[in-house]
Order: C-alpha cells, then sequence, then structure tokens
C-alpha cells in the first residue's frame, strides 16, 4: 500500500510550497522509491482552464488533456514523469461529482451531507491516484488558516484514521520573515501556523522553514518546544539562486532518510547525486550565455484568454541550457513595438535566437508575423510554438508564396486565404470528445518525416525511444487511442502537448511545400485528415511547433525543441 506525506503550507502564499512537494519527491525517488505527486486546489473552478493566467500563472496541459495548476508542472519537472489529470483534485470536481451522483439518485434518499460525503469523496480521488506508487505525496493548495482548506484537511485526517498514523505523514511549510526593522528572524507567525493546523487534529511530523537564511540553534529549539517534535524535524530551506538546489539543502539535512525512518523504512538505494549536481552546477555557473528574444504581447491585462505567463518556456530553456552548459538570457519583447515603427524590428539582431510562443486572439500578432519574417529572412534561430507556428507560416505564405491577404481566421475570420483555419469535421469531435472547451488538448502523435532537422533533434534527445513505450500505452486505453490516430508501421512517432483550436490548413500544405516550406511531422485522424505538427525551413535553424513541447522538458531530461533551438543560438552567438 502506499504511504502517503500531506504538505500544508503556513503564514502565507507564496513561499514554495510546490517546490518543496516536488523536492521531497525527488529525494524519495533517489533513495529507490515509485513516487507520485497530488495537488489539492481549494477553489471551485472545475480546473484551471478558465483561469486568468496574469492572476494563476500559466496553465499546464497534462498528457491527457487536463488543463491544471502549474504546479503540476513543478511535480513532472523534478520527477521526470507524466502526471495525469485526475492528480490535480479541485474543491469543484469534489461538489460536482457529489451533486451529480445525488440528481441520480444514487445516495438513495440519504441526506448528503459535508461529513461524511465531501471527505469520503476526496480521499476516494487520493486513492485513486495511488496505484502501484511507494509514496503519494499531497500538497494542500492555500494557507493554513483559509476556509477553503479545511475539508481537505478533514479528508486527511479521516485518511490517516483509515489506514494508519504509521502510512501518513504531515509535512508543515513555513515562512520565517526577518522583518528589516529589527533585522530578527521572527518565529510567531510559524507557531501561530502550527496553531492553527491543530485545530484541525494534525500535528506536523516535519517542519520545513522557509526563510531568507538558514534557521539557527535558538529559532529550531523554540519550534521544536512549541511544535513538540524534535529539532532534526525541523528543517531550514533558505532562498537559493535556482529552485533545483532545494532537493540537494534539504538531503544535507539528511531530509531523505529522515522521512523514509518516520515511516519504518530504508533506503532502497544509495542516493546519486552527481547528475543533478552537474545540471545545478551549469545552472549557477554556466561556460557561456546567449541571448533569446521572446516576441510576445505583455499589456493587455484585461485580456481573458491572455496567455502570457510563460514559466514553463522559462523552464525549457533553462533545462537545455543546463544540459549545454549554457546560460539563456531571455528579454521579453512586445511585438506591438515593432508595429509602431518596422525599424524597431533591427533590434532583433542583438540576439542568438528568437522565440514566438503561444498566444490567443489579434493583438500583436502582426508585429510577430514581422519578426518570423526577420528571422527567417536574417536567418536568426526561430522557434515557434504553436501561435508562433501559426504566424511564421501566415508570414510565409504572404512573403513567399505571393498570398498577400494570407491570415488566421482567429484575427480576420473572412480572409481570402485562410492559411490557419479551425477543421469543421475537427471541431465536431472535439465537441464530443472533450468538455469545456473546442481546444485540441493533451498529448498527440505526430507521425516525423525522415531526413528532418526536427526528427534528428528527436533521435538525439533519445525521445524517439521514450515516446515509443508511451505510444504503446496509449495504444491499450481504448478511450486515448484519438491521441495517436492512424499511424503507420514502421513510421517515427513522438508525442507532444497541445492546447489551441486553430491549424495549418490541408488545403494550402501543397502551395507552402512547393515554395520550400517543410512540414517535418504530422498527425493523422481516423477521418485521414493530416494536421500538420511541426514545420522547418531547410538550410536554417527555423523551426515550428503546433504543440507546445514546454510542457515536456525536464531537469536532466530537455525537450527537443529547445534543445536544438539553445545550440543553434550558440552557432549564432
Ligand atoms: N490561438 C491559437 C489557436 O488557438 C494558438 C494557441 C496557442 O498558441 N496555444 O490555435
Amino acid at each position: 500500500m502506499a504511504k502517503y506525506i500531506v504538505v500544508a503550507g503556513g503564514v502565507m502564499s507564496g513561499v514554495g510550497k510546490g517546490v518543496t512537494t516536488a523536492s521531497i519527491g525527488k529525494i524519495l525517488q533517489e533513495h529507490g522509491y515509485k513516487v507520485t505527486a497530488i495537488k489539492i486546489d481549494p477553489y471551485l473552478n472545475y480546473d484551471a482552464g478558465t483561469l486568468r493566467p496574469t492572476e494563476h500563472g500559466e496553465v499546464w496541459v497534462t498528457d491527457d488533456g487536463g488543463e491544471i495548476d502549474q504546479d503540476l508542472g513543478t511535480y513532472e519537472r523534478f520527477l521526470d514523469m507524466d502526471i495525469p489529470r485526475k492528480n490535480n483534485i479541485t474543491t469543484g470536481q469534489v461538489y460536482k461529482t457529489i451533486i451529480d451522483r445525488e440528481r441520480q439518485g444514487e445516495y438513495l434518499g440519504q441526506t448528503v451531507q459535508f461529513i461524511p460525503h465531501i471527505p469520503d469523496e476526496i480521499k476516494r480521488r487520493i486513492k485513486d491516484t495511488s496505484n502501484d506508487f511507494d509514496f503519494v505525496l499531497i500538497e494542500v493548495g492555500g494557507t493554513i488558516g483559509d476556509y477553503e482548506n479545511i475539508p481537505f484537511l478533514f479528508a486527511a485526517k479521516s485518511l490517516e484514521r483509515e489506514i494508519g498514523k504509521h502510512n501518513l505523514s504531515y509535512v508543515l511549510v513555513t515562512y520565517l520573515p526577518i522583518p528589516s526593522h529589527i533585522e530578527e528572524m521572527k518565529t510567531k507567525p510559524t507557531q501561530q501556523a502550527i496553531r492553527l493546523l491543530s485545530e484541525s487534529g494534525i500535528f506536523p511530523d516535519f517542519i520545513i522553514c522557509r526563510a531568507k537564511k538558514a534557521l539557527d540553534i535558538v529559532r529550531k529549539k523554540k519550534i521544536e518546544t512549541y511544535a513538540n517534535i524534535i529539532s532534526e524535524h525541523v528543517i531550514s530551506e533558505p532562498d537559493i539562486e535556482t529552485v533545483y538546489q532545494i532537493p540537494l539543502d534539504l538531503e544535507k539535512e539528511k531530509l531523505g532518510e529522515k522521512i523514509l525512518k518516520e515511516f519504518g523504512m530504508k533506503s532502497k538505494k544509495q542516493p546519486n547525486w552527481n547528475e543533478w549536481k552537474k545540471l545545478v552546477e551549469n545552472i549557477l555557473n554556466p561556460k557561456k550565455n546567449v541571448k533569446v528574444a521572446i516576441v510576445g504581447k505583455y499589456i493587455d491585462i484585461g485580456d481573458y484568454n491572455l496567455a502570457d505567463s510563460y514559466i514553463s518556456i522559462n523552464q525549457s530553456l533553462l533545462h537545455a541550457g543546463a544540459s549545454l552548459g549554457i546560460g539563456v538570457d531571455i528579454d521579453w519583447l512586445d511585438s506591438k513595438k515593432f508595429e509602431d515603427n518596422k525599424k524597431n524590428l533591427n533590434e532583433l539582431k542583438n540576439y542568438d535566437g528568437i522565440i514566438v510562443p503561444g498566444g490567443f486572439g489579434a493583438s500583436g500578432v502582426e508585429g510577430k508575423i514581422m519578426a518570423a519574417g526577420f528571422a527567417r529572412e536574417n536567418k536568426i534561430p526561430y522557434l515557434g510554438l504553436c501561435y508562433g507556428l501559426q504566424l511564421a507560416v501566415v508570414e510565409f505564405a504572404r512573403n513567399v508564396c505571393g498570398l498577400k491577404d494570407a491570415n488566421t481566421t482567429e484575427v480576420e475570420p473572412k480572409t481570402k486565404n485562410p492559411v490557419i483555419d479551425v477543421q469543421p469535421a475537427q471541431r465536431e469531435i472535439l465537441e464530443k470528445h472533450m468538455y469545456g472547451g473546442t481546444m485540441r488538448l493533451g498529448a498527440y502523435a505526430a507521425v516525423m518525416k525522415e531526413k528532418t532537422q526536427v526528427l534528428r533533434l528527436y533521435q538525439e534527445t533519445g525521445r524517439l525511444h521514450e515516446d515509443t513505450k508511451r505510444i504503446q500505452e496509449l495504444m491499450k486505453d481504448k478511450s486515448q487511442t484519438f491521441r495517436l490516430g492512424i499511424l503507420e508501421k514502421g513510421k517515427k512517432i513522438v508525442l507532444e502537448r497541445h492546447r489551441h483550436r486553430y491549424e495549418v490548413n490541408p488545403k494550402y500544405v501543397n502551395l507552402l511545400e512547393k515554395n520550400g516550406m517543410v512540414f517535418s511531422g504530422y498527425y493523422e485522424r481516423f477521418d485521414k485528415t493530416k494536421l500538420m505538427e511541426y514545420i522547418e525551413m531547410p538550410g536554417q535553424f527555423m523551426i515550428g511547433t503546433q504543440a507546445h513541447p514546454e510542457f515536456k522538458s525536464r531537469l536532466g531530461n530537455p525537450s527537443p525543441m529547445f534543445y536544438g533551438f539553445v545550440k543553434a543560438c550558440i552557432s549564432n552567438h
């Protein structure tokens, strides 16, 4: 049976609970255990698909099409594994399930109540993620003392009663401020958090103390006495330069061994942090730096569908850089400045590479198209992510194929040359398969063209092999085979995650190809429609993908597209 570790946060939000949870997971993995992690979000939204990114950070997309809080992304980046959507539990999901059940008469006349029905449903969802894992980490969102997370603490307590305390541990991640006017680290807010947690009957087994500095003996003792736990279980987690240092720092305090001991367990293997240390070292002291421009729209904060939080892209560049010993400096350029004055495009010459990331809506689009054109003409390495592919296609259609009015119907619904468009048949399928929207969401297979730059990148990074295993898993699950589409035997297949509505219009593919654009991979739906997944320009690094490869980049296992891009930036340096 799985062991559970409940991680709750005290004092305030933003102390790094997600990263701490991921780090504990990484540590237990290094000690030889199979680990997964759950994020509990105490809001009433069913998922994060409709949340404003400027408030909640970017939406994370899972292989199985979940739109989720970005903490799941942190787990995947640390644990190097694909985590399914069911590992995100929201209050909205819990209530919806219960109300739906009640409407279907499944409670047979019972009064449906907070207790026991809500904690029971939470427990059912938690256990449902456990499969054959040794450890399940459960990060409770929000801060102790919030009304919203009480049901989840109650459920944890109830799970503890059910499976026994020896199978469940509590970790409190807290914050110790050093107010500037007294320059002394204060433990009082942590004491309050401990007291608030005890109101739910929970006494932490470990207290992880986030602060500017490591705790001294005096503060550790204070917390030890107040929380009634041994001081070895009060662990410092001081500010650091890169989050990937955290597992190493926590291991300096022997957190792995201590947690295992708490469960009466021992390490299954001697942890080997050499590889991880080397990557961290590369992040901290790169041999060389390249400079990348990310051209997006950054100011329309009132816009609902703003996709302008780019944590995953940031992380993907960091991972690719770490593997290559290269630091990547990022400048965020507002595409509208190119629309205001074409001369501003020359600024792009100062960069080793250009990224046009995902986005929605019409604002800033012309500027992004101009940037794509500038990259193509000046042979500056270019990586187009989703919208970045679509707009590079629009640019190529206009300026190389001579279709002056080419556009995406997202921006110009009546354009005569809709090179990017929603596919009618696809919309039908989407509506049948997905709830909550009409997006193509989650992992889709791409059949790769031989001898292309993109295929080479997947080979070079070992992703082709990894994806073959994953494809076999997907084949077994009938509800997911639409993600693979038609796969011809002997073809090379890769998987990336998607989140978009529009596609390269199949009617224009021939014309674009004739003019020199290479489509390096496609997804073939069961009705034989081929959707283009990758573009590249021969003789230069100008690559685009309809997917979001940034969702599958991990430290030590970088995304092929980003890896290739950073390498191209070095050559262009
Ligand atoms: N707006 C485009 C679409 O929906 C691109 C989306 C994206 O970049 N994620 O197809």
